[in-house]
């Protein structure tokens, strides 16, 4: 038996990320992302194929650009409205949000904290709207250890978090933070997403219920790696799979309950795959013994 959780598939800003994307290739027969425009490489391959084309770094040519759910840092943003290139925004609405309240806190003088993958497009894109005092911390066990906060007492300082944190790692980052000494009357602003966080409860649930647990993604989403390490810790029979080809054969027999759940940029029809694979039973092939 397969029970797939009800909150699957695209969140709402990879759903509108995704379709700006397909709008402005029906429109346009070709447009520019600058990094991937999602975490999802079958999605990825299928928007190239329409004509998507996607660049570390912005390159000379007029195809509009199209910004993706992560966000832009501004200065790349200012570039591109100097060389005159049109802009599709496909920022995720929450993205923006956590964007305009980081410039706000900037502009009023605070010293920002994020708590996120240095690495990760959506936080080089909001260190970008912090200005020149902004420190990025990351919200993994054990990195944080050598990091010194060098604020004065009287410095005023905001903590914000990455929208695909979980929430137990941007607390455990947030106690290493308080532990390390912030100045009194420090802000805290929680933005985590909550469509990641309903997942994750949601996903807890149906571990108990279930022998497997597959999630369903690319190892590439910080969203869809996140799910897994936190279902993972409760479940050890939890496993990250992109797609219907990975499922293994020990996992389609009828006497088993396996679960589905997924990132936030994996498609239906990927999970719809995996779920026909396992409900479709192996053939068991009997060889017949010699001589006979
Ligand atoms: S996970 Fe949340 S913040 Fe990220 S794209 Fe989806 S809705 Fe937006």
């Amino acid at each position: 038996m397969v029970i797939t959780a009800k909150e699957i598939g695209f969140c709402f800003g990879v759903k509108r990320a995704v379709s700006l994307c397909e709008k402005t290739l029906k429109n346009c027969k070709t447009c520019v992302s600058l990094g991937p425009i999602i975490h999802n490489e079958q999605v990825i391959e299928k928007l190239e194929r329409s004509g998507l084309k996607i660049a570390a770094s912005i390159c000379s040519g007029a195809e509009p650009v199209i910004i993706r759910s992560h966000g832009l840092h501004p200065d790349i943003r200012k570039e591109l409205v100097r060389k005159k290139r049109k802009i599709i925004d496909a920022t995720c609405p929450f993205v923006r949000q956590v964007q305009q309240l980081v410039a706000g806190l900037n502009k009023r003088g605070y010293a920002i904290i994020i708590i996120g993958k240095p690495d990760h497009p959506e936080v080089k894109a909001l260190a970008g709207f912090a200005g020149k005092k902004v420190i990025i911390y990351p919200a993994v066990r054990n990195t944080t250890d050598g990091l010194r906060l060098k604020f004065g007492n009287t410095e005023r300082v905001a903590v914000v978090s990455q929208t695909t944190n979980t929430e137990r790692s941007y607390r455990h980052a947030f106690g290493a933070l308080q532990r390390q000494g912030l100045p009194a009357g420090t802000s805290f602003f929680d933005t985590v997403c909550r469509v990641t966080e309903r997942r994750q409860t949601e996903a807890s649930q149906l571990a108990k219920k279930v022998d497997v647990l597959l999630v369903v993604g690319s190892g590439k989403s910080a969203n869809t790696t996140n799910l897994y390490r936190f279902l993972r810790r409760m479940k050890p029979e939890t496993y990250l799979i992109s797609g219907a080809a990975e499922v293994k054969d020990r996992w389609r027999q009828s006497k088993l309950t396996i679960g589905l759940v997924s990132g936030t940029s994996t498609p239906k029809e990927t999970i719809e795959e995996v779920k026909r694979k396992i409900c479709i039973q192996p053939k068991v092939t009997t060889k017949k013994p010699k001589g006979r």
